[in-house]
């Protein structure tokens, strides 16, 4: 039987002809003479009406089938005689004439259904079966809708599609790299890369001009919420442009993409935040702007407040910051605030001070050394009785994160968050380097390819302090999420070499482990820049998928381990020999 349609795409001006179907059976219903099966394919389901009387041979196909069999089905289509609002095919039915099994299936591990009762670990086991569920299979159109739409637009734009090399050396984007032994020579390892950073400016090197490539990244990082250790980009570079073409062309693509795969206007160009007013007013390099409840300095008004923690604080140049949480003197408890203060320790916080503005002036722990400050406080604040108010004290990371976390916590605490927007934005203006606490030492934020605002140059200069300056960099910023980031390049490798000596490589590791690039700068290198989205986040967010992993097919869990085949697994000792390799504590099984 040759299939005519997809069973999902039977549709009412079909009514009276035949059509062939196939799929999987998602439910069936025995009323005696009478099976009704639901048959389930990609694009949706349509009713199977078998009848006892006329059909008998059908009849009893389906008498046999079960939970998610496939079936091959022959029939007319007809309307209902009672209307199913809830599905596309609601009106209709195949009255089926002739059917077969064609493959059989055990009892399904879970439910095949979106609202499924199975741990994750199980649902990716059987992804299989997983993606069968039509929310699933809906995440893979959307992420298939979209890259079609990306090559539409770079072809459109005279983006050439080049491939780069996944066996490479190491390309810095700031994680740990997955190596990979080489058999030809013992003790060299490939690096998989972080990026193709380095290859897409050897592009513009080249004279390709306009680069793009949906491409595959392995970072191994420590698994947080929505990190992947093997993730996908739209990776983007662009010779001879300015930082505004740059964001034009990522702003041309997401209307294209927001319109063709979700259906939704945005308007263009996206605002622009400087890091500073970010960090400052959202405590985060990533702001959400859905809502408001905006971090603010109270530093000057307490600064000889009989609260020594915070007289304390802006004597040492630190910072007092606020944020106001519009009716929630009532909303959160003494218990509450305890809870969040616990959290905000990981930032470094001491503590969180908060007082409850009522009509007799402050209420709370420290209500009795600030009301004398309460109304040039209130004032500042615009803080009304029934509010509460929320001081965290410190430098300025603790102070950020911990008011970007209460803030954006908070929020969807109170439920403040408009969940149906689309809030694009572009945070520029970013610091070259930052420091890491993890490393204790400076690290480039973008990368170290990143150039620097020209008048910025003479901080890499002797006796200056390069961790002033500003880079030419730029991040896209969607409800809160980072989905991509790019920058200038740094094309004049005397620069080059200088932010490699500003990040502590010496002449000799900056040779060995990036001489080739320096080697391309010297050699007609355009000024160029680019940028890369993150695919897969991106993605999420316009599913509203609860997390990363269900907009990839067959990911990892946040073990890093891939519970379909179990990866990662151990290997014979006659593979590693033949790599050269021997390991010192081998362990027994793979991984599960
Ligand atoms: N390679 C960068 C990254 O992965 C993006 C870019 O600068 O184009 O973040």
């Amino acid at each position: 039987m040759k299939r005519t349609n997809y069973a999902g795409r039977t549709s009412e001006e079909q009514i009276g002809q035949e059509v062939v179907v196939k799929g999987w059976v998602a439910k069936r219903r025995n009323l005696g003479g009478l099976i009704f099966i639901d048959l389930w394919d990609r694009e949706g389901i349509v009713q199977l009406v078998f009848n006892e009387e006329e059909d008998q041979a059908a009849f009893e196909v389906a008498n046999q089938a079960r939970n998610q069999y496939i079936l091959e089905a022959r029939g007319l289509v007809r309307a209902r005689a009672e209307v199913n609002p809830d599905i596309a095919t609601g009106k209709i039915e195949i009255e089926v004439k002739e059917a077969n099994i064609l493959a059989k299936s055990q009892t399904p591990p879970f439910e095949v259904q979106d609202d499924v009762d199975a741990s994750e670990d199980l649902r990716l086991k059987y992804r299989y079966v997983d993606l069968r569920r039509p929310k699933m299979m809906n995440y893979l159109k959307l992420r298939s809708k979209v890259t079609s739409v990306v090559h539409n637009y770079f072809d459109n734009n005279d983006f050439m599609d080049i491939e780069t090399p996944e066996l490479t050396r190491s390309t810095p984007e700031g994680a740990r790299d997955y190596i990979v032994p080489s058999r030809v020579y013992p003790g060299h390892f490939y690096a998989l890369p972080q990026s193709p950073q380095l290859f897409k400016q050897l592009l513009m090197a080249a004279g390709v001009d306009k680069y793009y490539q949906i491409a595959k990244c392995f970072r191994d990082e420590d698994l947080r919420g929505d990190r992947q250790p093997e993730f996908t980009q739209i990776d983007t570079e662009m010779s001879f442009a300015e930082p505004e073409e740059i964001q034009e062309m990522a702003e041309g693509l997401i209307k294209r993409v927001m319109k063709e795969a979700v259906g939704v206007d945005v308007p263009t160009p996206f605002p622009r935040m400087q890091w500073q007013e970010a960090m400052d007013k959202y405590g985060s390099d990533k702001p959400d702007t859905r809502f408001d409840m905006l971090i603010q300095d109270v530093s000057d008004l307490v600064k000889d407040s009989s609260f020594k923690v915070f007289s304390a604080t802006v004597e040492a140049g630190n910072f007092v910051r606020a944020i106001v949480v519009s009716g929630g003197a009532d909303k959160y408890s003494r218990k509450d605030i305890t809870k969040k203060e616990d959290y905000i320790k990981r930032y470094g916080a001491k503590g969180l001070a908060w007082v409850k503005v009522t009509e007799e002036g402050y209420n709370g722990p420290v209500a009795k050394f600030l009301n004398d400050d309460a109304s040039a406080l209130n004032e500042r604040l615009d803080a009304k009785v029934g509010d509460l108010i929320l001081f965290v004290a410190g430098s300025f990371h603790v102070v950020c994160d911990s008011l970007g976390y209460l803030r954006e916590s908070i929020a969807a605490e109170m439920e403040l968050i408009d969940e149906d927007k689309f809030n694009y934005l572009w945070v520029v203006n970013w610091p070259m380097f930052e420091y890491d606490e993890g490393f204790g030492k400076w690290i480039a934020a973008h990368h170290p390819f990143t150039m620097l605002n020209e008048d910025d140059l003479h901080y890499l200069e002797e006796g200056e302090d390069p961790h002033k300056a500003h880079a030419q960099s730029y991040d896209i910023v969607l409800n809160g999420n980072e989905i991509g980031g790019g920058s200038i390049r740094i094309h004049d490798p005397e620069v080059q070499e200088k932010v490699f000596k500003a990040l502590g490589y010496t002449k000799e590791t900056a040779q060995s482990r990036f001489g080739f690039l320096i080697k391309a700068l010297e050699n007609g290198m355009p000024p160029e820049g680019g940028m890369a989205f993150g695919l897969d986040r991106w993605v999420m967010l316009l599913a509203h998928a609860d997390s990363i992993r269900d907009v990839i097919a067959f990911p990892k869990n946040s073990k890093a381990v891939e519970p379909l085949t179990a990866a990662p697994g151990t290997v014979d000792d006659e593979q590693l020999d033949v790599l050269h390799l021997t390991i010192q504590e081998k362990g027994t099984d793979d991984a599960e």
